[in-house]
């Protein structure tokens, strides 16, 4: 963070090739979960996983991020292609290191995402790679008689897509849910990886009251009849109101729960 109390200090002109090209077999990490998740039991844990021949160093980079450092570049690919990593339940965010200054870096996980809900006659390797490509960066995808799953670059710092409306040269529409596979945990009211539900943001911003009397931008006064109209159908709804709240919540326990209760890519949301 910077503020008045941060001192400014200007970088020198350098020649620092020979740094980046040291650092071409480190990859870069981010928590997603800082309360959750901690550096220090994280780097000599992440590793065990990794089953590599050689020995990476790790350390702490500050700011929720940490390092790994390298000796052979099978070893960081192999790192790289078993994505993504969780830890704690929350996921961690791996990427080779980029000579980017950049406070978002790294950002991005790749995650195979199932497809459900497409019409059977849109299993298409065009149809399946679109649905990729609306989502993050495509990279792939898979599509046999009984799967439609596509890789996906997902941006990690904002929340997951887990529904998605396809629009048919008919004018037919369809609804299709997302499964990310290996998913941790993640905030079930806005899909972000950031938080849990009670922590969530937005959810808090959803349920300030709303003000009992009108305001205007000028503090103008707004005319008697105006202030009884909205006041009679704010109260007189308050049913349909929290009908139409139930159903949209009973419908993404549907689309999210449901299915992957029996999975065994099961994700864990909070
Ligand atoms: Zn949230």
């Amino acid at each position: 963070m910077m503020n008045e109390l941060s001192k400014k200090i200007k970088a020198p002109s350098l020649d620092n090739t020979a740094l980046i090209r040291d650092n071409a077999l480190t990859l870069i990490g981010r928590l997603t979960n800082p309360q959750e998740q901690r550096i220090w039991a994280l780097i000599p844990a992440l590793p065990r996983k990794w089953h590599l021949q050689g020995r990476p160093v790790g350390s702490d980079l500050g700011n929720n991020c940490f390092q790994f450092r390298f000796e052979r570049e099978e070893d960081l690919r192999r790192v790289l292609d078993n994505r993504p990593y969780h830890f704690a339940y929350w996921m961690v965010i791996i990427q080779r290191c980029e000579p980017v200054i950049s406070t978002s870096f790294p950002s991005m996980i790749p995650f195979w995402i199932k497809i459900k809900g497409l019409p059977l006659h849109y299993w298409h390797d065009e149809m399946v790679a679109r649905v990729g490509q609306e989502l993050g960066t495509y990279e792939t995808h898979e599509l046999s008689r009984t799967t439609a799953r596509v890789r996906v670059l997902v941006d990690g710092l904002k929340p997951l897509t887990k529904e998605s409306i396809v629009e048919f040269d008919s004018g037919e529409e369809s609804k299709i849910t997302l499964e990310y596979e290996r998913l941790e945990m993640h905030c079930s009211y806005c899909y972000s990886l950031l938080h849990s539900r009670s922590n969530c943001p937005k959810k808090r911003l959803e349920e300030i009251p709303r003000p009992s009397f009108p305001e205007t931008k000028r503090g103008d006064k707004i005319p008697s009849s105006v202030f009884e109209e909205r006041q009679t159908a704010k109260v007189s709804n308050p049913v349909a109101e929290r009908n139409i709240y139930r159903a949209s919540d009973s419908l993404r326990h549907r689309s999210e729960g449901g299915k992957e209760r029996n999975n065994k890519t099961k994700s864990r949301r909070v």
